[in-house]
């Protein structure tokens, strides 16, 4: 079960209040300076000292965090109140400013074959407290860092987790960051493995906020992709072609491209046939990007990154059918931090996992 939300909390905490009460709450938490409720003078103050001791400042806390040779990935390993673990990745973007990539749950079901995450099996969702909450986690450490730029400008929902079975959490979670911080909405992109019930009520939804949507595609052979993506619906391919030029209707224009995700593994999906079958089934699909990224190594899979040439035949192929390609730089694989690698361990399993990587306390600035 979920812990309960903070408005819930609130509410049960001062249930007469009036609701400009509240805005005034979720204002506070993203006061630059705030440190915890006592700097929050805005509240009256016998209700700020309820909310010390009834409502913790922030819903997570970092049990650990990693830092890559490269001083440009961090990966938290949080724990949230229930003292369940989920991750948390902060990447430098190419602004020199920050994306953080969130997680949307505690594992994740769709048990794609190539992720650590999915090998974990579904543990529970994340309410939206605690998904928002990762960027003023990460708002909070740059703070302490003298040495790094502090803004964060980009949020993707790839961390763990399925964002579209949490789709009402994720979108309270995204409604907020609009409201109270300086990200736009074209700064955040929710990245799907193609959940099309999830999908289609996106498209009716008035209140879905207009962020980028990102496409996990991995195969554009339907038989293919459901040896990758287990969950993979029939008929899947047709699904989201049709969804995408409604999509595309409705939501789309020259900033709201879908980006189709391709994750190139060594021998299953990186054939040239099968770069073939992808630019003739991109070209049937309203417009778009693809972003090919070369597969992170996972702990006990045995799947290998394609080669750095069969990555450059692959997408000349696809870019001689006319496409959009870029290709994702690998980033954080050294912490586990890159994608698909994310997965929560029990502490002595991290220890001895920890030998040899870069690993920082919590407030110091330098290598442990
Ligand atoms: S790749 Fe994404 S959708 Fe697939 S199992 Fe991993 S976290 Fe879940």
């Amino acid at each position: 079960m979920s812990p309960q939300t903070r408005e819930s909390l609130f509410r049960a905490l001062f249930p007469d209040e009036p609701a400009y009460r509240w805005k005034q709450v979720e204002q506070a938490l993203f006061t630059p300076n705030a440190k915890g409720w006592e700097d929050v003078k805005t509240l009256p103050k016998a209700m700020r000292e309820t909310l010390i001791d009834a409502m913790p400042w922030i819903t997570c806390r970092a049990e650990r965090m990693y830092r890559s040779h490269s001083d440009d990935t961090f990966k938290a390993v949080l724990i949230a109140a229930d003292g369940k673990r989920f991750e948390s990745v902060l990447m430098l973007n190419k602004r020199g400013q920050w994306t953080i990539c969130v997680s949307s749950q505690i594992g994740c079901a769709m048990k794609c074959t190539f992720c650590a995450t999915g090998a974990m099996g579904f543990k529970r969702s994340l309410t939206s407290d605690e998904i928002m909450d990762q960027y003023r986690f990460w708002q909070a450490h740059l703070r302490t860092q003298p040495s790094l730029a502090t803004r964060i400008s980009n949020v993707v929902f790839m961390g763990m987790g399925e964002p579209m079975t949490n789709y009402d959490n994720v979108k309270k979670a995204i409604h907020t960051w609009l409201e109270y911080t300086d990200i736009g909405p074209t700064r955040i992109t929710v990245s799907t493995v193609g959940v099309i019930m999830q999908m289609e009520k996106l498209l009716t939804d008035d209140d879905w906020p207009p962020v980028r949507v990102a496409v996990s595609l991995h195969s554009a052979n339907q038989q293919r992709r459901e040896e990758i993506v287990p969950t993979t619906v029939p008929e899947f391919l047709k699904k989201l072609a049709d969804w995408s030029h409604r999509y595309a209707k409705l939501k789309g224009n020259q900033r709201h491209h879908i980006t189709y995700e391709y994750t190139l593994i060594t021998g299953v999906n990186d054939t040239l046939e099968l770069a073939h079958e992808l630019g003739r089934y991109i070209r049937k699909t309203a417009a778009s990007k693809i972003n090919l990224i070369p597969y992170n190594p996972v702990a006990g899979k045995t799947f290998s990154r394609s080669s750095d040439q069969r990555i450059d035949a692959f997408k000349q192929i696809l870019r001689d059918y006319g496409l959009d390609v870029t290709q994702r730089k690998t980033m954080g694989d050294d912490i586990a931090a890159a994608c698909g690698q994310l997965i929560t361990e029990t502490p002595a399993e991290t220890e001895a996992k920890d030998r040899g990587r870069i690993v920082l306390d919590m407030g110091r600035t330098d290598h442990a």
